[in-house]
């Protein structure tokens, strides 16, 4: 099996069809022209089946947690990868409606039907339907982390010190971009009746019946043009004072890189790579990559594992254990949802916190970890809190929705963490203070700069 071939499944035992008008790339997850192996895969089909390509996208108004903050980051992304894909000849059809109802509907006049890998539940689903209605070969070729799921770890992994040693021992193998392959048939007579135009994202966005409660930010733009310039100033200029820079919430010397990596504007292993041929420091370079590829890919098993990935019955079982043994102890305040969600509390961090997650779509980690940790005070049980912090998170930050969230949400509860000593309402979970925040930052610098945004 070649390298590139470790990241392609067949998802049916089908062979091409000779009657299909197209090879089909149903893009969901690697929203992006450059880089894309499930592109560059089915664009080698397209020529193999003496074939044009079409790539289908399909906005689905009714995406679950999505807003009009997400969209409008998604669709930038969107018009540009259109028009860089439209560049090669190929014909890029952009649909509104039930994603795996259209993408069926096209896989019937296809010769092969490709796809590519996101990770959550409903994803794994479509691609399902996708399998069973194609009338042709389908297959999927994952592209968003360094190393394939499965080739990382076959089962669950408890923390990153179990998976680190798997992934990059297999880094090498599958840090490599694919070859821009050139079509041999253009896309020029196919069909463009059902496909909608996005010169104007805003326009397209205000035409959509979504929920419109949460607006766009101005501080992220989507697309890969936006990904790469971000890459490479994070590269030259901050990359090198990573190790000390990355957990402070007033300098942030981070790569902001995360909402585009959710939306797959940019792949991991242009990352990977662009942070190996940097000039940084080794130890920079390595805790960069600590996060990149094993934090986020030990997010990617969390969910791909298990089943219940997105509830309290998904934290490991000491977890849920102590949290339940702690269940009625006494909060020394709690709030509502919506007092929280107003940055109404009683903690001016954490109000300045959830402000900059409300107003800008980005929350630094550190913070994001004391924000969860805190809900979970200011919440009668354990499960509350839980659900109060996985949709505040989903609703307002870019990269909200991702395996990352699952997982670190998780991890406020225990998820890929160890038993601390036991204490008042967290029983045995590790537990943040506002006195350790004090003690590490210029957190009152930080709440005057949240509350001048
Ligand atoms: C409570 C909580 C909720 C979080 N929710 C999300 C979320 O919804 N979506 C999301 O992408 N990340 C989430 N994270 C992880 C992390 O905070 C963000 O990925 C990171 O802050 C994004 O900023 P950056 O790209 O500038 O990070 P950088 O420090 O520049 O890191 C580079 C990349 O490494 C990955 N990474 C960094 N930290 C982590 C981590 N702890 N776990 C997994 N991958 C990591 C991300 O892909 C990130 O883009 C959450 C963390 C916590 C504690």
């Amino acid at each position: 099996m070649t390298r590139a071939h470790a990241r392609v499944k067949a998802l049916n035992a089908l062979t091409p069809s000779n009657d299909g008008n197209y090879v089909l790339y149903w893009m969901q997850h690697s929203q992006r022209a450059t880089d894309n192996p499930a592109l560059e895969h089915a664009a080698a089909r397209a020529n193999e089946c003496g074939k044009p390509l079409k790539v289908l996208f399909v906005v689905d108004p009714t995406y679950p947690e999505a807003n009009a903050r997400h969209y409008t980051f998604m669709l930038e992304g969107i018009a540009e990868t259109k028009q860089a894909v439209e560049r090669r000849g190929i014909h890029f059809a952009l649909r509104l409606g039930s994603p795996p109802e259209i993408a069926a509907a096209e896989a019937r006049n296809a010769s092969v039907a490709v796809t590519d890998r996101g990770y959550l539940r409903h994803l794994a689903a479509w691609r399902d339907q996708l399998a069973e209605d194609a009338p042709c070969l389908a297959e999927m070729v994952e592209g968003d982390v360094i190393v394939p799921v499965e080739a990382a770890s076959d089962k669950l992994e408890s923390a990153a010190r179990t998976i680190r040693r798997k992934l990059h021992d297999r880094t090498d193998e599958f840090a490599t971009l694919p070859d821009t392959v050139t079509l041999e048939h253009k896309a020029k007579g196919l069909d463009h009746a059902d496909d909608r135009a996005i010169d104007d994202v805003a326009a397209f966005i205000e035409a959509l019946e979504i929920d419109a409660s949460v607006g766009p930010v101005d501080g992220f733009k989507g697309g890969t043009r936006m990904a790469m310039a971000r890459l490479k100033a994070f590269a030259d200029d901050a990359l090198d004072a990573y190790g000390e820079g990355r957990s402070d919430i007033v300098n942030r010397n981070v790569s902001h890189l995360s909402p585009y990596l959710h939306f797959g504007q940019i792949s991991p292993v242009t990352i990977y790579r662009a942070v190996k041929a940097s000039g940084a420091g080794d130890d920079d370079k390595a805790g960069y990559v600590d996060e990149m590829l094993v934090r986020r890919e030990l997010a990617v098993n969390f969910v791909h594992y298990n089943k219940d990935y997105d509830s309290v019955s998904g934290l490991p079982g000491w977890a849920r254990d102590t949290l339940e043994a702690h269940a009625s102890d006494e909060r020394p305040a709690v709030f509502t949802a919506s007092e929280m969600e107003h940055s109404k509390t009683d903690d001016p961090y954490w109000n300045a916190a959830m402000r900059e997650m409300r107003l800008t779509g980005y929350l630094h980690n550190h913070l994001r970890m004391y924000w969860g940790k805190r809900i979970i005070t200011y919440t009668n049980t354990p499960g509350h809190a839980y659900r109060t912090a996985l949709a505040l998170n989903n609703k307002y930050l870019l990269d909200g929705r991702d395996c990352n969230s699952y997982a670190n949400v998780g991890w406020l509860f225990g998820v890929h963490d160890r038993g601390w000593p036991e204490r008042e309402i967290f029983g045995k979970v590790r537990s943040m203070t506002p006195g350790g925040l004090k003690r590490k930052f210029d957190v009152d610098g930080y709440v005057k700069w949240a509350n001048a945004l």
